[in-house]
């Protein structure tokens, strides 16, 4: 294989991604505009922060396969397998559950193996434990021998959990560097928070980012500002979280979120994802109708994915 044959720019992504103005009174009436910055529409398998978190581990993946980490419903490890089977690399999934092994795969799951990925449970304690060198190192070993690899870092190149580490960091700056010039205030919704830590980075001086965590704990801050430290050397860009929206953890929800995203649905006549984009514009809403922006403030929510049911 050759480096070029995983330059995912071979795939045609739509990039810059697209920004256009929304109509929306909550904002309006306060004098703030609204913009929607549709990153999910970069690819239709590899959508949002995904593509651009990517981009450079694959590059430096060169060939090898792709080892990497996630829950059963991770969009992170389904972007990574179509990723392997688009451009001709063999993948590798660590799953969060050993409960999982020997049941019918979940249709997330499944995408990923009919994309080609070797999937590996594993219990939920030796997953928790695996950013310690001694476990991740017996992880990827065991998981390379299920794939019939020899697990060497010549022969697999591991990606940490949901795709954030330096290069992940380093390929969101673009999409700050996107958004100059067209927003005062850029919201975006934060698992790991590899995305905010890149965007944050690529804006100008005068502007700033509001992460919304979708995790409940407030851990956040410190994982931000260690990726920044791994990808630049040092703290970058104004960047803030908002811990109120994440409508008790991850994948939870309230019927409140969710007569807000279908109402947002109608409105702007575009498809919620929503374990993390409703909760995004759930919060920049709130703000601005809490009059938290001055007249005159343009703000950009990322939209960085697409429910299933409108792939
Ligand atoms: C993965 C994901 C995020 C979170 O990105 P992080 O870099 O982990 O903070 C946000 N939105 C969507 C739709 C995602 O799939």
């Amino acid at each position: 294989m050759t480096p070029e044959a995983l330059d995912l720019s071979s795939l045609r992504p739509r990039l810059p991604s697209p920004l256009r103005e929304a109509e929306d009174e909550r904002f309006g009436r306060h004098g703030v505009r609204l913009l929607l910055k549709r990153d999910d529409l970069i690819h239709p398998d590899l959508p949002g922060n995904k593509w651009r978190k990517l981009e450079l581990n694959l590059r430096a993946a060169a060939g090898r396969a792709v080892l990497t980490f996630g829950g059963a419903y991770s969009n992170h490890l389904r972007a990574t397998a179509a990723a392997g089977r688009l451009l001709g690399f063999p993948t590798i999934g660590v799953v969060r559950g050993d409960e999982l092994a020997g049941r019918p795969l979940n249709p997330s799951l499944a995408r990923c193996a009919a994309d080609g990925m070797v999937l590996r449970f594993v219990d939920r304690a030796t997953y928790r434990e695996k950013a310690r060198p001694q476990v991740l190192a017996a992880l990827v070993a065991e998981a390379a021998a299920s794939a019939g690899r020899d697990g060497t870092p010549d022969d697999v190149y591991v990606v940490p959990e949901g795709g954030s580490n330096a290069l992940a960091v380093r390929g969101c700056v673009a999409l700050g560097r996107e958004l100059r010039e067209a927003a005062d205030v850029v919201g975006v919704a934060c698992g790991t928070g590899g995305t905010v830590a890149g965007l944050a980075a690529g804006l100008g001086p005068a502007q700033r980012v509001i992460g919304f965590p979708v995790l409940k704990g407030g851990f956040l801050g410190g994982g931000i500002r260690a990726l920044q430290d791994a990808a630049f050397g040092a703290p970058a860009g104004d960047w803030t979280l908002d811990d109120r929206f994440h409508c008790g953890g991850y994948a939870r929800t309230t019927p409140e979120l969710e007569a807000f995203a279908a109402d947002f649905e109608d409105r702007h006549g575009m498809p919620v994802e929503r374990l993390y984009v409703a909760k995004m514009l759930y919060g920049l809403t709130t703000l601005a109708t809490e009059g938290a922006f001055p007249p005159g403030t343009a703000v950009a929510a990322v939209v960085t994915g697409q429910p299933d049911s409108a792939r």
